[in-house]
C-alpha cells in the first residue's frame, strides 16, 4: 500500500516517500529515495566494470589483442587486394603481440618473434599495410628508409637511427616504443652488390643488413636521441628491440629471374608478348622464396630474421578504380567530405573515375598518382566552389580531361623524372 509517510521527498526524481518507494535522508539537503539509490548504485558498478576493462587492456590481456580475421576486416577497409599478404600479416601481428602478453608468464616454450618482409613492387601498399596495422594496434610507429643507413663510421645515419624515430612518435616513452612497429621501407636497396663482398667495402649493402641484425633479433641498443651520428658526449637512450616489430618493404625488382631460375623456368623475358610476359612476372612473385632473397643479395642472417615472407601483387586497372573510391579514407571520399563542409554536393561520374585510373596507368603512376591526379583536376573547384551559389558539383570525364590538359598534368610529370 503506497501512501506518504515521513513527508521527505526525494531531491533526485521528486517522488515521495511511500512504503512501496521509501525516502531517506543522505545528509542535510539531500534525500534519496529507494529507486533513485538502486540507480546510481547500478551506475556505479557499471562504472567499475567499464574501468577494469579498460585496465586490462591496458596491461595488454590477451584478449585485447584483436584475432587475425579481425585484423584482416580491419585491413580490408583501407586497402583494396592484396588479400594474401593481409592475411599473413594479420596472423603474423597477432601472433606478435600474443607473444609479448605470454613473455609475463614464461614457460619452456619460447616463441620466436617474427619480423616480416613484404615484396612486392613499389605503391602496391606496403607502407599502406604496415601503417594501418599499427593503426589499428594503438601502438608507436615509424617509417624509415634503409637507403640512408650506412655502417656505422661512413657517411650517413647510423642504424640505431632509425630508433630514434620510434622514439619521438611516442614522445620518448621508451616503454611504449619498445611494443611499437618500425616499417623499414627499401630493404632491397641494401642488398649485396656483389656475390663476393670482400673484394670492395661495401659500407651501405652487407655492413647495413649485419647492423640491422642486431636490431631485429632483439637486443639493448643505444639509441642517439636526435638521431643522425652518434658522438660521444651525446647522452643515449638504450631501447630494447625484443618486442619491436620490424616490417621489411621492397620492391626487389628483377627477383622475377631469381625466381624464375630456381624453379628453372626459362621464359621470363623471353616471352612471345609483353602481356603474357607481364603475365608471368606477376605470377611468378607469388612463388617468392627466402632462397630468392639470397640470391638478390640479402645475406641469410638477415632473412632468418624475417621469417614471415609474402608478396603484394601489382595494381591492375580494377583494382585503381576501386582504391579510387572503396577504402574508408578514399580520396574520392576525402574531396566529398571537403565539399560538404562548404554545403556541396560533389559527385564523379563513372567515366571521370575510369578516365582518372586510365591517366594513371597511362603516366605509369600507379596508385600513388591517383592522388596527384585527383588533386590536378580539383584545384580549381576547390578555388570557386566555396564563393559560388552551387549545391551540387559534378566531375565527368569531359572535366577531368579538361583540368589535365589545361595543368599540363604530362608534361610536368615527365619533367620530374
Ligand atoms: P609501397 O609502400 O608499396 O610503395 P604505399 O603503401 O606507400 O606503397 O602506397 C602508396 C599509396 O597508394 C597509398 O598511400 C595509398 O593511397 C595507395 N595504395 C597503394 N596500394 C593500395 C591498396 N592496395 N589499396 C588502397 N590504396 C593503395
Amino acid at each position: 500500500m503506497a501512501g506518504k509517510k515521513n513527508g521527505l521527498v526525494c531531491s533526485m526524481c521528486g517522488a515521495h516517500d511511500s512504503s512501496a518507494n521509501p525516502v531517506v535522508t543522505v545528509f542535510e539537503g539531500l534525500n534519496l529515495c529507494t529507486d533513485c539509490i538502486k540507480f546510481i548504485d547500478d551506475a556505479r558498478d557499471a562504472q567499475l566494470k567499464k574501468g577494469a576493462r579498460a585496465e586490462s587492456k591496458g596491461t595488454e590481456g590477451e584478449n585485447s589483442i584483436p584475432k587475425p580475421q579481425e585484423i584482416k576486416k580491419f585491413l580490408d577497409e583501407y586497402i583494396i587486394g592484396q588479400e594474401e599478404a593481409k592475411k599473413y600479416l594479420s596472423v603474423a601481428v597477432y601472433n606478435h603481440y600474443k607473444r609479448i602478453a605470454q613473455a609475463a608468464a614464461p614457460d619452456d616454450v619460447d616463441i620466436e618473434k617474427s619480423n616480416i618482409i613484404l615484396v612486392g613492387p613499389t605503391g602496391t601498399g606496403k607502407t599502406l599495410l604496415a601503417k594501418t596495422i599499427a593503426r589499428l594496434l594503438d601502438v608507436p610507429f615509424t617509417i624509415v628508409d634503409a637507403t640512408v643507413l650506412t655502417e656505422a663510421g661512413y657517411v650517413g645515419e647510423d642504424i640505431e637511427s632509425l630508433l630514434t624515430r620510434l622514439l619521438q612518435a611516442c614522445d620518448y616513452d621508451v616503454e611504449r616504443a619498445e611494443k611499437g612497429i618500425v616499417f623499414i621501407d627499401e630493404i632491397d636497396k641494401i642488398a649485396r652488390k656483389s656475390d663476393n663482398p670482400s673484394i670492395t667495402r661495401d659500407v651501405s649493402g652487407e655492413g647495413v643488413q649485419q647492423g640491422l641484425l642486431k636490431l631485429l633479433e632483439g637486443s639493448t641498443v643505444l639509441v642517439p636521441p636526435n638521431g643522425g651520428r652518434k658522438h660521444p658526449e651525446q647522452k643515449m637512450i638504450p631501447v630494447d628491440t625484443k618486442n619491436i616489430l620490424f616490417i621489411c618493404g621492397g620492391a626487389f625488382d628483377g627477383i622475377e629471374r631469381k625466381i624464375a631460375s630456381r624453379l628453372n623456368t626459362h621464359v621470363v623475358g623471353y616471352g612471345h608478348d609483353e602481356s603474357g610476359r607481364k603475365k608471368q612476372r606477376e605470377n611468378l612473385m607469388r612463388y617468392v622464396m627466402p632462397q630468392d632473397l639470397k640470391s638478390f643479395g640479402l645475406i641469410p642472417e638477415i632473412i632468418g630474421r624475417l621469417p614471415v615472407l609474402t608478396s603484394l601483387e601489382p595494381l591492375d586497372k580494377a583494382a585503381l578504380r576501386r582504391i579510387l573510391t572503396e577504402p574508408k579514407n578514399a580520396i574520392t571520399r576525402q574531396y566529398k567530405k571537403l565539399f560538404l563542409l562548404d554545403g556541396v554536393e560533389l559527385e564523379f561520374s563513372d567515366d571521370a573515375l575510369d578516365l582518372i585510373v586510365d591517366k594513371a596507368i597511362e603516366y605509369k603512376l600507379g596508385a600513388r598518382g591517383l592522388r596527384s591526379i585527383v588533386e590536378t583536376i580539383m584545384v580549381d573547384a576547390m578555388y570557386e566552389v566555396p564563393s559560388q551559389p552551387v549545391k551540387t558539383f559534378t566531375v565527368d570525364a569531359a572535366y577531368v580531361q579538361q583540368q589535365l590538359e589545361k595543368a599540363h598534368f604530362e608534361k610536368t610529370r615527365i619533367s620530374e623524372k
